[in-house]
């Protein structure tokens, strides 16, 4: 951690929505923005609502949003106090945040040996045994010989899914249902993990065959204290990613809530954590629980839990960046009502969900009022590139209690129209309309179990 100061100036390490979302609450707070952009974003609208900005390079990621060094000088001419890194690119890299530290530049988030600590799945499954936290039973060591590995897989009984431990977005993943088949998945996954990760160390779980995914929010600031804002059911996922997000999971018991909350602030306390972070978990039928891994950043999913906590998650990051204590103790903090994420995306869901490019000649989200909030970094006219993450939009929504915020969500995505480029809307539409969503009858194989009727 640098030395505590204030953040009177603030560059975002980000493009797309989270620049924006994150530019808001500079904003509001009264800090100067800093935008950067590759050459396809010149006239992105995070570009446009910061008050400064700095071009990095060409438009793939590598040359520019991935470019730490670049984004170290711009942030020194300028005299920037802080980096908010955001997610994916560089939020997670140990390196960069290393760097900031060495230039005395703040980075929102997490210190250089918390990020390195997660970093690793095998080192985080450690730390988290060592901590008494509950682990999917499984092999997480040091050993890799494909014979030693298929003898613990055999023992531990099928199916096991084998992980990269630098994996992460699902990939390096490969489930095995039987002995047979272990060898040529381990071949594929390693190969997967070594384009992917440079890096084809395995893991080996047990395959749950029901779970949900149900994470912990922790946030921890500079002087010891640590809270949980409680929980976020990811379940509904599609190869492993997430699609539609809620808060607070369906069926949570308030014994079960805290038992959660308690076992993610022992991990985050495992490793020192400051700043807002995530703990995964698989959840099964029977209560029973399982860490699966700690996001050491701002997840994509975090404004649903702003609006059952009424919460600026990024206001609590700057904050608790430049020094100060946590805005909220545990007793302080409950829960309100029911929200929903749905993420918007040009891709489509007819073609293996291949990301769709080209100009948004038409894009009307519905209108944003104090329950309906439309987190995007692009307006009509603007261009669907092929360079990054094909994300329009998030659109999240409050109510009262689940069946009003389901259909506020359904409702408001039918009232979306985007024109250009094709969309998952409808695929979202009928997720979020099905009779088995509605009941929340959840696990992670939603969408597989009821492909039929979701295109
Ligand atoms: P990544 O970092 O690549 O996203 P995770 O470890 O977070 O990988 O797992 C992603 C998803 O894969 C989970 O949300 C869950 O749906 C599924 N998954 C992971 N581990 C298991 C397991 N042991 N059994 C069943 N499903 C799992």
């Amino acid at each position: 951690m640098s030395t505590p100061k204030m953040i009177k100036k603030l560059l975002i390490a980000n493009r797309g929505e989270i620049a924006c979302r994150i530019i808001k609450t500079a904003k509001k707070m009264g800090i100067t923005t800093v935008a950067v952009y590759s050459d396809a974003d010149a006239n992105a609208l995070h570009v446009k609502m910061a008050d400064e900005k700095v071009r990095l390079g060409p438009a793939p990621s590598k040359d520019s949003y991935l470019k730490g060094e670049l984004i170290i000088a711009a942030a020194i001419k300028l005299n920037v106090d802080a980096i908010h890194p955001g997610y994916g690119f560089l939020s997670e890299n140990a390196q960069f945040c290393r760097l900031c530290e060495q230039h005395n530049i703040i980075f929102v988030g997490p210190p250089v040996p918390a990020i390195e600590a997660m970093g690793s799945k095998s080192a985080a499954k450690q730390i988290m045994q060592e901590a008494g936290v509950p682990l999917v039973p499984g092999y997480h060591g040091d050993e890799q010989a494909p014979e030693f590995l298929k003898k613990h897989a055999d023992e531990m009984g099928y199916p096991v899914l084998l992980k990269a431990a630098a994996g992460g977005g699902g990939k390096g993943m490969r489930q095995v249902s039987h002995s047979d088949e272990f060898f040529a998945a381990l071949d594929a996954a390693k190969r997967e993990a070594m384009s992917g990760f440079g890096d084809d160390i395995m893991l080996i779980e047990k395959y749950l065959t029901q779970p949900r995914h149900v994470e912990i929010q922790v946030f921890c600031d500079q002087h010891g204290n640590g809270v949980y804002l409680f929980e976020r059911d990811c379940s509904v996922q599609r190869r492993h990613q997430k699609v539609i997000e809620e808060a607070p999971a369906p069926g949570m018991t308030d014994a079960l809530r805290s038992e959660m909350g308690e076992a993610a602030l022992k991990a985050a306390q495992a490793i020192n954590y400051v700043g807002a972070g995530t703990v995964e978990f698989l959840l099964e039928n029977d209560g029973q629980f399982f860490f699966m891994e700690m996001n050491t950043r701002l997840q994509v999913e975090h404004p649903v839990t702003e609006m059952i906590t009424g919460q600026d998650l990024v206001e609590w990051q700057l904050l608790v960046a430049q020094g100060e204590t946590l805005p909220k103790q545990q007793s302080e903090l409950a829960i309100n009502g029911h929200a929903f994420e749905a993420r918007i995306y040009a891709e489509d869901p007819n073609n293996e969900f291949l990301p769709s490019t080209g100009t948004l000649t038409r894009l009307i989200p519905p209108c944003e009022d104090a329950h309906t909030r439309v987190d995007t970094g692009v307006l009509q006219n603007d261009a669907v590139s092929p360079y990054y993450d094909p994300m329009i939009a998030k659109l999240i929504v409050w109510d009262k209690d689940r069946e009003k915020a389901l259909a506020k969500l359904t409702s408001a995505l039918s009232r979306y129209e985007v024109q250009g480029v094709t969309t998952n809307i409808d695929f979202l539409y009928n997720l979020a309309s099905h009779n088995a969503f509605a009941n929340a009858q959840l696990t992670t194989h939603f969408i597989e179990e009821h492909e039929a009727e979701l295109f």
